[in-house]
């Protein structure tokens, strides 16, 4: 029993950690946040449980970016933008996708599109006042 409660103490604290930001950090960044708190937990039990989280609808990935999976708490359709230089994730949130390109997809392909993930790529601000 104790050990479950445990369990779910971990569950929650990841979670708990990836609603708190909006940096759509790696499975390795939410690992360094909860270690101190957390000595036992391990970085395969935070890889365990975003999958699951994944799975179960309460975060969404955004992608692999340089490598490393990024996720995202923000569960509502929203528009990314990634930074190649620094591998930021940025939310644009009041940007949704148009009504026009839904369909035309659903044209060419002749099916009907249920869900779209759009995410743009460039040089984020920060990076762009540095060059
Ligand atoms: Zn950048
Ligand atoms: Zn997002």
């Amino acid at each position: 029993m104790e050990h479950k409660a445990k369990h779910f103490k971990k569950r929650e604290a990841i979670l708990n950690c990836l609603r708190s930001t909006n940096t759509h950090p790696t499975a390795e960044w939410v690992y360094a946040q909860l270690k101190a708190e957390y000595p036992d937990i391990s970085l395969g039990t935070v890889y365990r449980n975003l999958a699951l989280f994944k799975e179960q609808g309460l975060v969404i990935s955004v992608g692999t970016v340089n490598g490393a999976e990024r996720f995202d708490a923000d569960t509502e359709p929203h528009v990314h933008f990634i930074c190649h230089r620094c591998n930021s994730v940025h939310d644009l949130p009041g940007m949704i996708v148009p009504e026009s390109l839904t369909s035309e997809v659903d044209r060419y392909i002749g099916g009907r599109t249920e869900s779209c993930s759009l995410s743009f790529t460039g040089t984020c601000r920060e990076c762009l006042s540095r060059t």
